[in-house]
């Protein structure tokens, strides 16, 4: 060995502990998220889920409704009327836990939930339960037979609800409180509450809490394996040079590996100076608090579009969008068809500007789409642009809101409709909260 082998033996075990005290620490964070403060239980985030299932098994959206919040309703509905529209249903099946020793599997659901991190923005609370199970989640055609093509039918999915709450809810209020579950009133024994009618009991605690949001991801053992052989498969090759080859050779696997990271140190880094521009002026501001907007508010404008229903949007879109929308010809970049649905995976950022007293951020966002007629899953990615005006700052957790009517003064839940119940004035959303400017 020479001098420079040694040189580079050394850089390698470096990397490597800098690799183990990252993990290490990684793991630190994370049980640090894990709160019980004021949470929702885990069985009531389960009888949500099932509720959910229930709602798509029989294609009756309202199942569910008085678990979620107004936007979350709003984009389960739309879902499963443009499934019903075709015929399609979507099933999800809670399977056993598999065993590998070749002993019965037990028949209790593998379902299993657990308490996140806990949070208050603005004039909500929020919390993230994290639920696991492994099982199925595929879509039928009328005559009850499979259309997802994917044959992994045993998969490890994780998903992630997020609950909120008003932090103005009082305790007070629980006079008022009627079931989620039939709709009765509810009667209070100490600190639970329970139906007199289907014996559901909640705790006080967890009463108000609405689903906002949810995101699943899908282990598939198949495809984890050779994703997890890929950098091997590169560095191998690339030791076998370091250590047998002359010495420049070296420097042949060394080119591309610095290139990707320093365009990706680049990328975070401009990523970076972006967000502290925006988090300087509004100190709640997040990319994942932006993932959410963006899955609900290209839903929002697609369903819209499809149902005829532009006028409902006006006050979530800018002049610009709101324009772009109009035009027969956009179709959202593929994403309008009704053949498809899709959710938004991850987002990153791409810039933020500011002109004429309006904020812009435009992120990149990565999606996963599903074909009805292909019966496949496909990723694709698109950019969005969002606006609102300077000054605003984040007050609501998934952009779950109550706005005060400048008319009337009413409170006004904006999920849905952006339109006084009372006196019919219109909200002009960009005032509040992020509005579409522009998807391309
Ligand atoms: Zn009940
Ligand atoms: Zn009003």
């Amino acid at each position: 060995m020479t001098y420079f082998n040694i040189a580079m033996l050394i850089i390698v075990a470096a990397y490597a502990i800098f690799v183990i005290i990252y993990a290490v620490l990684m793991r630190k964070i994370k049980s640090n998220f894990s709160q019980d403060n004021n949470s929702i239980t885990t069985d009531i985030t389960k009888q949500v889920f099932y509720k959910i299932i229930e709602a798509y098994e029989k294609a009756e959206p309202s199942i569910a409704k008085n678990w979620l919040s107004s936007n979350y309703y709003e984009s389960l509905k739309n879902e499963i009327n443009q499934l019903n529209a075709k015929g399609i249903r979507r099933i999800i099946e809670i399977k056993p836990t598999p065993v590998e020793d070749g002993t019965a599997p037990s028949d209790e659901p593998s379902l299993t939930v657990a308490t996140g991190f806990y949070m208050e923005e603005g004039k909500n609370k929020a919390v993230q339960m994290l639920a696991s199970y492994y099982g199925d989640d595929y879509y039928v055609d009328s005559n009850g037979n499979r259309i997802t093509k994917a044959t992994y039918k045993n998969d490890h999915r994780s998903i992630t609800f997020i609950f909120v709450k008003s932090v103005t809810h009082t305790d007070s209020e629980k006079e008022n409180y009627i079931c989620k579950n039939c709709g009765n009133p509810l009667q209070i024994n100490g600190d639970k509450l329970s139906c007199p009618y289907c014996s559901t009991i909640y705790n006080v605690g967890d009463y108000d809490w609405s689903l906002a949001y949810d995101n699943t991801s899908v282990e598939r053992n198949n495809t984890s394996k050779a994703k997890a052989m890929l950098p091997l498969i590169i560095i191998i090759p690339a030791f076998l040079l370091m250590f047998f080859g002359a010495w420049w050779m070296t420097f042949i696997p060394a080119i591309p590996i610095c290139a990707y990271f320093t365009t990706i140190f680049m990328k975070s880094k401009k990523m970076k100076e972006n967000i502290s521009a925006l988090v300087a002026k509004d100190s709640l501001f997040s990319l994942d608090g932006m993932s959410q907007r963006s899955d609900r508010l290209i839903k929002k404008v697609k369903y819209a579009k499809l149902n005829n229903n532009l006028l409902q949007v006006k006050p979530f879109c800018t002049e610009h969008m709101y324009n772009k929308l109009q035009d027969d010809k956009y179709d959202i970049c593929g994403l309008l068809h009704d053949n498809i649905t899709f959710s938004v995976n991850t987002i990153g950022m791409r810039q933020y500007f500011e002109g004429d007293g309006i904020q812009y951020v435009t992120v990149e966002v990565k999606l996963s789409v599903f074909n009805f007629n292909t019966g496949k899953e496909s990723k694709q990615k698109i950019t969005a642009t969002f606006a609102r005006k300077d000054g605003v700052q984040t007050n609501s957790y998934c952009g779950v809101i109550n706005v005060e009517c400048p008319n009337c003064m009413a409170s006004i839940d904006v999920g849905e409709k952006a339109k006084c119940d009372y006196c019919g004035t219109t909200i002009d959303m960009i005032n509040y909260d992020w509005v579409l400017h522009d998807i391309f």
